[in-house]
């Protein structure tokens, strides 16, 4: 039986999602350390499904530093366009990571598809924790949440494509809550969770201290 990690390499270089990877590890108690500070290469994602993905990217981590490592792979799966841009979301901004343009990419893509109703512009986010062990030891956690998509896009807070997704039963984007708002729950909180991300650490928190 291994114990959680007391010190942790979060696996990511994108800085919106290692900002909220940080507020969801800290009521754990252990020392957070980025791979952008480590001066970590991004590894080639060449998975085909998220948790391939979130695979790769922490055991990377956690081989070239030898401490535990935390990935996300996540990403925006529309229905109407057949799940994508999915675990290419990131892609969709160019290599200039321009969401903007992502946002218009996927709202074109919505409109060539006729997708203008409500009913028609069904997403869900995905995210998929992987904590990986030098040793290759890995486990999972997925959380989802269900939406709509929404244009023009609302909101300044948060990143990637916030200001385009409506959470089901909430009035505003998450482009337009506070970072506190959109994952609804941090360990210790009795609420339920909202984000993809806090429901995917929300599953990983009851997973190892059964206590979320
Ligand atoms: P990854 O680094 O390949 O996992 O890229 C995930 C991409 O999905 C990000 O660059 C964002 O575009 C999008 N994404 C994932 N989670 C979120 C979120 O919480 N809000 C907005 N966009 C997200």
């Amino acid at each position: 039986m291994r114990d959680f990690p007391d010190r942790i390499v979060v696996a990511s270089h994108n800085a919106g999602k290692v900002r909220e990877i940080r507020e969801l590890l800290e009521p754990l108690g252990c020392e957070i350390v980025s791979a952008v500070e480590l001066d970590l290469p991004e590894p080639e994602e060449t998975g085909e499904t998220f948790e391939e993905n979130a695979r790769i990217k922490a055991l990377a981590a956690a081989r070239a530093t030898g401490i535990a490592a935390l990935s996300d792979d996540s990403g925006l799966c529309v229905d109407a366009l057949g799940g994508k841009p999915g675990i290419h979301s990131a892609r969709w901004a160019g290599l200039d990571k321009d969401f903007a343009l992502a946002m218009r990419n996927v709202e074109e893509a919505l409109a060539a598809a006729g997708a203008a109703t409500p009913d028609r512009r069904r997403a869900r986010f995905v995210a998929v924790l992987c904590l990986a062990w030098p040793d290759g030891h890995t486990q999972m956690f997925r959380g989802e949440v269900e939406g709509v998509m929404v244009w023009p896009p609302c909101g300044e807070q948060g990143f990637g494509y916030d200001p385009v997704f409506l959470p089901d039963g909430h009035a505003r984007t998450f482009g337009e809550m506070s970072a506190r708002e959109k994952h609804g729950w941090r360990r210790g909180d009795d609420k339920p969770a909202l984000s993809h991300r806090a429901r995917a650490f929300k599953a990983l928190v009851e997973a190892w201290f059964g206590d979320a």
